[in-house]
């Protein structure tokens, strides 16, 4: 199980306004709910949802490696691949990915593939994260731009994955 090391920052980078009749804050909290849907699922606690830009939820997922046998199955992935389902378009121009944690290289490349508009995360993850911690993927040149803004409920988002890999710890030791 891939466990990343969750680092809390403040809230950085130029401020994008949030879709109509939602805050960031509230999406941020929406995508916290999703990863704890995973963790009760004994996935790794990542929650994800795109919001559209008229401000509807396009789609919401959780990591679901374990329980789809998917090595890919990142919460991103799961997202980006319901909300073209629901846009009926490969492509999610105006769009905003919220994510609990830092993408990492897979997931990063993912956003650009589907020309997403921007990504809001969490907490910085310090072991595989493409954003900021160990590469800056979505600042390469590159054929489409994604904005990016991290750090928002990073303390909430590194509390629950910190918490379920020491339960997990505790429950193989006892
Ligand atoms: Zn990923």
């Amino acid at each position: 199980m891939y466990k990343p090391r969750p680092r809390v920052f403040e809230p950085a980078g130029p401020k994008q306004p949030p879709p109509p009749g939602h805050s960031w804050e509230e999406l941020m909290a929406g995508a916290l709910r999703l990863a704890r849907q995973g963790a009760e699922a004994g996935e790794v606690p990542v929650g994800a949802l795109i919001v559209g830009p008229g401000g509807d939820i396009l789609a919401e997922a959780h990591n679901a490696p374990i329980a789809l046998n998917d090595p890919t199955a990142h919460a991103e992935i799961l997202a980006l691949r319901a909300a073209g389902k629901a846009a009926g378009n490969c492509r999610l121009a105006g769009c905003v990915l919220v994510v609990t944690l830092e993408p990492c290289p897979m997931c990063a490349a993912a956003l650009v593939q589907a020309r997403i508009a921007g990504l809001v995360f969490g907490a910085a993850d310090e072991t595989a994260g493409a954003v900021i911690s160990r590469a800056e993927y979505l600042d390469f040149p590159s054929n489409h731009k994604v904005w990016h803004m991290g750090g928002l409920l990073a303390r909430e988002c590194s509390a629950l994955l910190r918490g379920f890999f020491a339960q997990k710890r505790m429950s193989s030791s006892g």
